[in-house]
């Protein structure tokens, strides 16, 4: 495996491989302290790609003033050791002078699906994103990119950007992994207090409980499970909703409180996002048309 950071040396070394015949280029864009998403990943990467590139950049122009950009957890050495046991082929580690040696006067913006969720909390935090995928897509030329559900948002909007461009890279999402007892891994985890940590459970908790609500019958509208995550997360008196939101997926439409879940043709999905202290947490779940009596 390849540690490398500069721009120039991973182009020559993708082409270089892509020369000697590897086969499809697979991308894994991560702010890096790696965990156990991150490395589900990798796995797929490495099922579907026969050169596998990991990146991990704490992307400055997608944290907001005030936010965790100088904070961000941060381990190299245990990262690198990661990826190698994941059978990653080459991590690309740039310094912020490397990604952006002057201030970017070029952005990637997608509207609309960008001003609700996080992007209503987090103003100009999805032109950040964009704006560097869109330079590793241009400097790394994947086949594949993977991107978790954890960030079901991001998905969306980064799949929208890809289809509005005609950007030449198949998006393939990925799973949500969670620790045992529920809770989303995350790298902002480790702020959570052990007390905070107990109560974060109403996140996954909420979730689990709306969809054996809407399996068996109990909550029939939209309106019906907006309240159920509501309730249920206020049971925590440490978390603090920011939002908890069901919306049509990937076209990030609120559904109206009439609206029944089991009419749907689309999927709908279920967002949260929760504050405990000064840690902002994300979930999500997603919601499958019925068909033929039952959800899937
Ligand atoms: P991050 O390092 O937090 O920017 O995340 C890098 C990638 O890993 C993003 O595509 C995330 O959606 C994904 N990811 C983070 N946490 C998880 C998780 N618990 N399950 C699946 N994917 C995740």
């Amino acid at each position: 495996m390849k540690v490398i950071r500069t721009i120039a040396e991973l182009r020559s070394e993708i082409q270089d491989r892509q020369q000697s015949g590897y086969g499809p280029v697979g991308l894994v864009p991560t702010m890096g302290y790696l965990h156990e998403g991150h490395a589900s990943l990798m796995r797929k990467a490495r099922e579907m790609s026969g050169t596998v590139v990991i990146s991990i950049f704490v992307n400055p122009i997608q944290f907001g003033p005030g936010e965790d950009f100088e904070t961000y957890p941060r381990d190299e050495a245990r990262d690198v050791a990661l990826a190698e046991s994941e059978g990653v082929d080459v991590v690309f580690i740039p310094a912020v002078q490397e990604m952006y040696p002057q201030p970017t006067k070029t952005k990637i913006s997608v509207a609309e699906i960008t001003s609700l969720l996080c992007g209503a909390s987090r103003p100009g935090h999805f032109d950040g994103v964009t704006t560097v995928v869109s330079k590793l897509f241009n400097i790394i030329k994947p086949d594949y990119a993977f991107f978790g559900m954890k960030d079901a948002q991001q998905v969306a909007v980064i799949e929208q950007m890809v289809r509005d461009l005609n950007m030449d890279v198949t998006i393939v999402p990925c799973p949500i992994i969670r620790e045992a007892d529920g809770l989303a891994l995350s790298s902002r985890n480790v702020y959570l207090k052990p007390e905070e940590r107990e109560q974060a459970l109403v996140l996954s908790g909420s979730l689990r409980t709306a969809q054996e609500a809407i399996q068996q019958g109990q909550a029939a509208t939209a309106g019906e499970i907006r309240a159920h995550l509501r309730e249920y997360i206020s049971r925590s008196p440490l978390a603090d909703i920011e939002y908890a939101e069901l919306l049509t997926f990937p076209e990030l439409v609120p559904v109206e409180d009439s609206y029944r879940m089991v009419d749907g043709d689309s999927p709908v999905i279920m967002a949260l996002a929760v504050r405990f202290g000064r840690t902002r947490l994300i979930d999500n779940a997603l919601i499958q048309p019925k068909v033929g009596g039952s959800h899937v």
